[in-house]
Formats: C-alpha cells, structure tokens, sequence
C-alpha cells in the first residue's frame, strides 16, 4: 500500500504544481518539500515534514478543517481507487461523509475512526457511485461496536420515487434480512437510519445547522433532476463539496470565493473510449455532458477564483492529460484527487498531504458500548433450524468459551446451558 502511494504521490507532484500557502509550503519547491520532507543530515537523523499524514496522531485546531479524499474514482470498481467520498473533519469534533461511494469504506476504515464517530451522511445524488457503500458503512459499523443509528441528508427528486427518502427505504427493504438477523442478535438500535430529505431544488437553502457547521444545498445538473452540491460553513471559512455535475449556474455563483472546492474533472473523450470501454458516441457525452472535463472545470475555477480547487472523478492514469486541459483555462492553487490525498484547511491557507495507513486497519472502540439485545425483536431462526445445531462442534469450544466467560464475568448471561446438546467441561 505505501509503495502504491507515494509512486502515485510522485507521479502526480512531478506533473502537478502544488500550490499551498503558508510556511514551509510556499518557501519550498513543491516536489523538494512535499516528497521528501527536507534533508536527512546523519544517518539516525529524521525528516519530519514529509509529505504524509498519519491518521489519529493530530488534533485539529478549533478553526481548521481536515478533509480526506476516500474515493476519487469511477463507478467501475478497481482496487485502487474508490468511487466518490470526501470525509470532512471538523475542529470541533463533528466528522461528515459527503458521499459514499462503493468502494470507500475500505478507505475510510483504515483511518481507524471509532465507528460511533461516522454517523453523518451527506449524499449528492443517488448514483451507485455516491453512495454505493451505505450498506457497508451501515452493516460494517453496527458489526464492529457503534452503539448508535446512522443518519443521511439527501435530496428530493422530481416524484418522490426519485428522492433520498424513497431510496432509503428501499434500502431498508432490501436489507430487510440483514436488518432482522443483527437487531435481534445485536440490538435494533444501531441499524436505524434518519433521512433528511431536503428540496432539491433549493438555491443556496440551510440543509443542516448544528454546533457551528452550517451547510447549504445548491442545484447540479446531472443525469436528471434531483443532484445538488454542498456548500459548507464552519469557523468563517467556506468550503465546497460538488457531486456529479455538468458546469452550471449554481456553482459559478455560490461557490465563489470559498477556500476550498472540491469539483469533479473528467478526463477526455479519448480516454473513455480507449481506456474505459466506452462507444465514442456516449464518450463525448458522459464526459462533457453529463459531467464535467478539464478545461470546463478550470473555466469554472477561474470564474469562482477558491483559495484552493480539487478535481476528482477520473481515472489516476489520465492526471496528467488532465491537468494540462485544466490549465489551458486555470493557474489557481489545484490538487488532481487521488485516494488517501488528505487536506488540512485554516484562515491561513491549504496544506496537502497523503495519508498513509494499512490496508488490514483494525476497528477501533470509541467511548460508547452498544447497548444490550432488544429481548422484544423476535428471533429470526425457527426450531427447525435450530435442531440442526450440530453438539460435537458447539462443545468442542467449550474450553476456548469458559475462558473467556471467566475473564468477561459473563456467568449471568452464558447461553449455552440452555442448549440440548451442552456438556459442560469437567
Ligand atoms: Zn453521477
Ligand atoms: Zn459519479
């Protein structure tokens, strides 16, 4: 995983003019300062500056925002790149996915967040690729200890049956098997989901206000009515999160002046049709009509002039295609997304680091315990099932399952007993 890294860390910076603000990130070269983190004088010397960030060893300031990139890719799945998520985290503690693409979990999971933490959902509109891994965060989160339910903010649609809210019930329906099985062996609590569904059509509206983030809805043009882009308030900076969108009106108004904006930039025709298995006649299209290229997207930057943009949505190998049509219309401050790419926003500017983690990062507890089995919820396994419980296995852990009993002073509660095939140990 680090090797993957940092050669897509260096074959970006060598092409990419980084562009950050203060301090040692402004005095230096890009690629002299970002890769290598300045020079190692002896040989148990260290180079602390290096281009990393390392995931729950920094506090944030009150004022200062961290966002991670957890997904930058295409709906396609690849191992290396995830569909569409941003994680947002904020100086007072509040963290906010926008988006959650399929795929992404896997990137947010590695950075080791208490699963109780991730309970905020912002969606974008209702591609797979925007939200494709609800179902993991969801079902993943209540497995590994969160002890609270989910909640998601969305917007409508042009009938209802193209909304958020109609989507996650859907989802509830689907998962239906999922949701009965682990409420009854878990607890019912932790696979609630809250849906916010706000009008898509809201110009600029207050979708959500709590503790000092404030974020706002504006319209996209995608696919189909009903996507919108995020424009996010907190501790007087403005920061944008844009789903899928062709360039539109919106954008170029509302987004104007933020510090940091994060839009989609699509490679060109060419490289869908020669590199993603698309027909030329939808290429043209689904790059520059459905969504946005690279000059499109450095016209749109120069319009709304942010401290610093990012581009995501496009294959890692096109970047640097890319970048060149992003600068045939852009010079501003611009990282082209890749996964684990991790940005650290303040009054004084944005530092862009990657962040590196495992890739069998292990789930972390927060300070909360999920409460104890629903004795109400019905158990969803018949006695016909059940008489097929097959003893010599069962018994066969006693030993492992005492041990355990006696250290966890769990005698109350040991649900073997009751079993008709138990044989105590001796
Ligand atoms: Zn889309
Ligand atoms: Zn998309």
């Amino acid at each position: 995983m680090s090797l993957d890294l940092s050669r897509c860390m260096l074959g970006r910076l060598a092409s990419v003019a980084v562009v950050a603000a203060a301090g040692l990130w402004a005095a230096l070269s890009p690629v002299s300062a970002s890769a290598a983190g300045g020079v190692v004088t002896e040989r148990t010397g260290t180079a602390p500056d290096r281009y990393v960030y390392y995931p729950g060893t920094e506090a944030l300031s009150e004022g200062e925002v961290r966002v991670v990139a957890c997904g930058t890719g295409m709906p396609d799945q690849r191992r290396g790149q995830a569909s569409a998520c941003f994680l947002f985290e904020f100086g007072n503690g509040e963290k906010i996915i926008f988006d959650i693409g399929t795929g992404s979990m896997r990137n947010i999971n590695s950075l080791m967040i208490p699963s109780e933490f991730l309970t905020k959902v912002f969606i974008s509109h209702l591609h797979t690729d925007h939200w494709g891994d609800l179902d993991a965060l969801w079902a993943g989160g209540w497995t590994a200890g969160r002890p609270v339910p989910l909640e998601v903010w969305g917007p409508s649609g042009r009938e209802e049956d193209m909304g958020t809210a109609y989507a996650i019930d859907g989802f509830k329906r689907a998962y239906n098997w999922d949701f009965e099985t682990r409420s009854f062996a878990i607890s019912p609590i932790p696979g609630g989901i809250t849906v916010h569904e706000f009008d898509y059509k809201a110009e600029n509206a207050v979708v959500y206000d709590q503790d000092g983030v404030v974020i706002r809805s504006i319209p996209a043009i995608h696919a189909g009515d009903g996507p919108v882009s995020y424009i996010i308030e907190y501790a007087g900076l403005k920061l944008v999160f844009g789903g899928d969108s062709s360039p539109n009106k919106w954008f170029a108004e509302y987004a104007k002046g933020a510090d940091f904006v994060i839009h989609e930039a699509f490679a060109n025709p060419e490289y869908f049709m020669n590199d993603y298995g698309q027909p030329a006649q939808l290429a043209w299209r689904a790059c520059c009509e459905f969504h946005t290229s690279g000059p499109a997207f450095g016209k749109i930057m120069s319009e709304i002039d942010p401290g610093h943009a990012v581009g995501y949505h496009t294959m890692a190998e096109a970047h640097d295609e890319l970048l060149v049509e992003i600068r045939s219309t852009y010079d501003g401050p611009l990282s082209i997304a890749v996964d684990m790419m991790t940005w650290n926003i303040t009054a004084d500017g944005v530092t862009e680091r990657m962040a590196v983690s495992p890739d069998r990062a292990s789930a972390v507890a927060g300070p909360n315990r999920q409460p104890p089995p629903d004795p109400t919820v019905p158990n969803p396994t018949s006695d016909f099932i059940r008489s097929g419980e097959w003893g010599p296995g069962f018994n066969a852990q006693n030993e492992m399952l005492d041990d355990f009993r006696d250290e966890n002073d769990l005698g109350e509660i040991d649900w073997r007993p009751t079993k008709p095939w138990y044989e105590p140990s001796e």
